[in-house]
């Protein structure tokens, strides 16, 4: 297994090879300090991330050094949760507290989305994996950045890949453009179920922005009986 996991951290270019390639070709370098890699480099890291088990993908991310995030975290945060869930939820990014305890969704906005949750019969933990696109913490919680997106995506695709959920609920702008592959805005975006990769997907308000905009809590509601009634009738688990 060590040997294994090596191997494909090297290939992730986690070793030092990964600090002599070039920059992606095209690819909008915004990470002054990042490690560099050519365009082969990034393919052979993203099948890298592909092939890899849960225990991999743990310490691949742990380790990860492939953005300027990785100087700044305390933890990076995988996700939590049932590994064969049929609901997976995902966030934008750790906050402080997720950073500081390398869970996702703690706090203030971990309780409002445990609330939500709650009100069509989910618990965490339970039928339900709850991960981030990027597993680090942007300082300051400003926003990802594109370079930032495209380093940390193939965990993710690599975390759906391993769950095979039924259903992917997103929260939050970056989560819903990354995930449908648009530039639109949440509000264009939700009311209706789009496909990721062959996966219905549902998307809605981060629970961070609830707490600062509550009338919109509404319009989450809205959202969350979309992914119920979805995942009804994908012949999915559906409490109550
Ligand atoms: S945000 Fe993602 S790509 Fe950047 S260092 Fe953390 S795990 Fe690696």
């Amino acid at each position: 297994m060590t040997a294994r996991r090596d191997r494909l951290l090297e290939e992730m270019g986690l070793g030092p090879v990964w600090r002599l390639r070039r920059p992606p070709e095209g690819a909008a370098e915004t990470d002054a300090d990042a490690p560099r890699a050519g365009a082969t480099g990034a393919s052979d890291r993203a099948a890298a991330i592909m092939r890899m088990d849960w225990t991999e993908l743990g310490a691949a991310v742990a380790a990860c050094e492939a953005c300027k995030l990785a100087k700044t975290r305390t933890h990076a945060v995988l996700g939590v949760g049932d590994l064969h869930a049929e609901w997976l939820l995902v966030g934008e990014a750790p906050g402080a507290e997720e950073d500081a305890r390398g869970e996702p969704f703690v706090g203030q906005a971990g309780r409002l989305l445990d609330n939500m949750l709650a009100a069509i019969g989910l618990r965490r933990g339970d039928n339900v994996y709850i991960a981030n696109v990027l597993k680090c913490r942007p300082p300051g919680n400003r926003n990802p950045e594109p370079f930032e997106v495209a380093q940390c995506v193939p965990f993710l695709e690599r975390q759906i890949e391993l769950i095979r959920p039924k259903l992917i609920v997103a929260m939050g702008r970056f989560a819903a453009q990354t995930l449908a592959g648009s530039d639109a805005s949440i509000a264009s975006l939700r009311g209706r179920v789009h496909r990721y990769r062959g996966v219905p997907l549902v998307v809605t308000y981060h629970p961070a922005y609830l707490l600062r905009n509550l009338p919109d809590k509404a319009k989450a509601w809205e959202d969350l009986v979309l992914a119920r009634r979805t995942m009804r009738e994908l012949g999915g688990r559906v409490p109550g």
